[in-house]
């Protein structure tokens, strides 16, 4: 994106610094057709056919558009079981973005985890965080120690405006290690903690979190999976540094890290993951992990071709014009629907837009689901997939109870690169009348509930039939339109 100023102040929109060479066709169905895709489906928007989707913000895992030269490294991939050449260029890339001497590959980000997890967790253990992330909890449970999030108050409240509410609570930090310290091995700061909204953490409190690590011995480890909208909020929004390279701010966060993992289906824009270190005695204790789980230790059960887009696609990140697109297309969004009034998480994080669900239904029962209701509702209205992050991507505790979400949201990831801004607009228009609208909408209930990760594939009902009633409305207001 650049900061090209417009003739005609009003009309300013964010200014794509790219163009789209390929393209793919998308389909919008007939309301009816969605009302009867999202049964289907079970209400669950993971479980919706590709196909019958037209604006999917689900994620913005793997989905990223390719640059040209990402898709020109893929030709020169080196196929080889061991030693491949694609390999060391990864890891060339890595020194060269981030300062990291070693690295271990991962098919993705879950599988850094997996052996962050399998290496680092005694049962028993607690992993203070700033905020949990889905994944990363199941793998750390599964090895029988637990999460603990300490992300300050102003990032589990909605409307706190302040530009880094992913920062942790240090005063509440150091008392808990104080309380804690032998159970403590290691601690994961996220860089654009996704369950709250890709809220980004400030430089200033990353480097207080790994001193209070340093000085405790303490493992601090960094998930940089949204590393890239994190790195753009610092220049933009923290003080000292709207002068420094990006390049400058990733090096100077990754050295006062004693391992940075990610996933490269976002960092990268490419598909697979990544364990970096300068800590040999560290990488040693996770390497047996990499071919037990992943592959050999120079793929790690990446393809060769992605290993080469990534690194192409670590280059990009320390383009300020390549990584604004993301979190300028998520502003522009976000203010929009909050002028018209629509409860929307602010200041715009990076990932998507948020709506506040339990603002869209301040009756509806929390163990009816407001943030997934909201979800089947978005795309019966408009072909729209998001992804509930509430109640259901919680995990139930160990006793079978209910765990309720601190914040019950719609997330509409915007793929980075993808989408025009027309579209943008279509998705605001749509977002509006569910917002109109909204008094129609009603609750879901289980009908199958897996026991680990249910937000993948468990299948709701409406607790009534809002949904005829929401389709009846659409018909009322658009006539024959799609
Ligand atoms: C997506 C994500 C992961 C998991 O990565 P996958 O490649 O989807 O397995 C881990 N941490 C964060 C912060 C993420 O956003």
């Amino acid at each position: 994106m650049s900061t090209v100023k417009f003739y005609r102040p009003e009309h300013q929109v964010p200014l794509e610094m790219h163009k789209v060479r390929i393209v793919q066709k998308l389909f919008l169905l007939p309301v009816e057709e969605r009302q009867k895709k999202m049964a289907e489906a079970g209400n669950n928007t993971f479980l919706l056919h590709n196909k019958d989707i037209y604006i999917d913000m689900l994620t913005d895992s793997g989905v990223n558009a390719m640059s040209d030269n990402q898709q020109a490294a893929m030709f020169q991939a080196d196929d080889a079981y061991a030693g491949s050449e694609t390999y060391y260029r990864l890891k060339r890339a890595i020194k060269e973005t981030m300062g990291l001497n070693d690295m271990l590959p991962a098919h993705q980000g879950r599988a850094c985890e997996n052996i962050l997890a399998e290496a680092f967790c005694r049962p028993g253990d607690l992993v203070p965080m700033n905020f949990h992330f889905t994944t990363t909890k199941a793998h750390i449970t599964r090895c029988g120690a637990d999460v603990v999030e300490l992300v300050a108050a102003k990032g589990l409240d909605a409307n706190n405006l302040d530009p880094f509410k992913g920062d942790f609570d240090i005063p509440r930090l150091k008392q808990f290690i104080k309380d804690h310290r032998e159970q403590i091995q290691w601690l994961r700061i996220e860089t654009g903690t996704n369950l709250i909204g890709g809220q980004p953490i400030s430089a200033h409190n990353m480097h207080e979190v790994a001193k209070i690590c340093h000085e405790e011995g303490i493992i601090c480890v960094m998930d940089a999976s949204l590393l890239q909208d994190n790195l753009h909020f610092i220049k933009t929004r923290e003080d000292g540094y709207k002068d420094k390279s990006i390049k400058e701010i990733m090096f100077e966060l990754c050295a006062d890290m004693d391992i940075v993992y990610f996933s490269a289906r976002k960092l990268g824009f490419a598909r697979g993951g990544c364990i970096c270190s300068n800590n040999e005695k560290l990488m040693l204790r996770m390497k047996e992990y990499v071919p037990l789980y992943e592959g050999f230790l120079t793929y790690g059960g990446m393809e060769v071709r992605s290993m080469e887009a990534i690194a192409v696609g670590l280059y990009e990140t320390l383009d300020e014009e390549y990584i604004n697109q993301g979190p300028l297309f998520i502003e522009h969004l976000v203010n929009e629907l909050h002028e018209y009034g629509v409860p929307v998480v602010r200041p715009a994080g990076g990932l998507g837009v948020h709506l506040n669900a339990s603002e869209f239904f301040p009756d509806m029962p929390h163990g009816q689901y407001p943030a997934g209701a909201l979800g089947a509702a978005m795309y019966i209205a408009g072909g729209i997939r998001g992804m509930e992050r509430g109640t259901i991507s919680e995990q139930r505790e160990r006793d079978g109870s209910e765990r309720y979400a601190a914040l019950e949201l719609l997330r509409l990831a915007v793929p980075r690169r993808v989408f025009t801004l027309s579209q943008l607009e279509y998705v605001a228009d749509r977002v509006k009348w569910v917002w109109d609208n909204r008094k129609l909408i009603g609750g879901l209930r289980f009908v199958e509930e897996p026991a680990v990760l249910r937000f993948f594939f468990g299948r709701l009902e409406p607790v009534s039939d809002w949904q005829d009633k929401l389709v009846e409305k659409f018909r009322a207001d658009f006539g024959e339109s799609l």
